[in-house]
């Protein structure tokens, strides 16, 4: 069997784990353009068939041109150039092209290759990291959940269910095959996550009337709760928060924005979650020791 000789060999050999990681996480990361790039619309359009549906219930739906994450292929938004499949390797197209549409020589943006690099580096630390088996495959993967949902909050201040929900089973499943958080540790931390949030939300509404973040936050921290376990719960939230405080302050200086600006509070979470999964003992002893 094929496939049992790569998996032995990958058992075997931690490099060759972590070179297999990188080069599908390069796929994967241009996937992940796709995701970050469709799944809002995708979800939009659902929300507005929603609403005319409420609206005229008798009404036949319109056939609509499928528009799905595979759906239609993908082209230049100026020119409609369809992309050809050597135009879509990761990384390497976007360097040969020269950053620019082959057809209209428009500029593609730098992002595409760098959501590549960054979902291929970061897996590659996990591989290093946690090494072939259940908790580095599933980590990994959960890394690549964190890169879509980082970048879609980023661009619409939004994080799909379908992300978010997604992660929150799967660190609640791996922590029955794993050993290093139990399921008890695994579903307290979710709750907490989740209720941290919730309640400051809360008090903040009540307090001011405003809303501060919303409810993707409470359940991306509810599926990072299951993932690090209630113990790393506060690392997540103080890292994030100083984080979040940093990139906040020097934005508004910067920019000389009002306070009102709404940052998302997604990707610091996201961040600050994954540094925590990977490095979360490490913090927190060295935090003691610092005390
Ligand atoms: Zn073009």
């Amino acid at each position: 069997m094929e496939n049992t000789a790569i998996i032995q060999l990958i058992t075997d050999y931690p490099v060759a784990f972590i070179i297999a990681t990188g080069i599908v996480s390069l796929l994967v990361g241009s996937f992940l353009n796709v995701v970050i790039h469709r799944l809002p619309i995708m979800m939009e359009r659902e929300w507005q068939r929603d609403i005319e549906l409420s609206q005229k219930p008798d009404k036949e739906p319109e056939a609509q041109a499928s528009f799905n994450l595979i759906k239609p292929d993908s082209t230049c938004p100026k020119c409609k150039h369809k992309i050809r499949a050597w135009e879509n390797i990761p990384i390497f197209s976007w360097l040969a092209l020269g950053g620019k549409c082959s057809s209209c020589k428009g500029p593609i943006s730098a992002r595409y290759p760098a959501v590549e690099l960054l979902t291929a580096l970061l897996s590659m630390v996990v591989a290093y990291q946690l090494g072939f088996g259940i908790t580095g495959v599933a980590f990994i993967f959960a890394t690549w959940l964190l890169i879509a949902m980082t970048f879609i909050d980023l661009d619409k201040m939004l994080l799909p269910d379908s992300l978010t929900l997604l992660m929150l089973w799967l660190g609640l499943g791996v922590s029955c095959f794993d050993g290093t958080i139990s399921p008890t540790d695994s579903i307290i931390g979710a709750m907490l996550g989740y209720l941290s949030l919730w309640s400051v939300y809360w008090a903040f509404k009540l307090l001011t009337g405003k809303e501060g973040m919303g409810y993707g936050d409470f359940k991306l921290l509810a599926a990072l709760g299951a993932w690090v376990g209630w113990q790393h719960l506060p690392i997540v939230i103080l890292l994030s928060s100083i984080v979040g405080a940093i990139v906040g302050i020097s934005l508004m200086l910067v920019q000389r924005k009002d306070s009102t600006l709404a940052i998302p509070f997604g990707p610091y979470l996201a961040a600050a979650g994954w540094l925590s999964m990977l490095y979360g003992d490490a913090i927190a002893s060295w935090y003691l020791s610092t005390l």
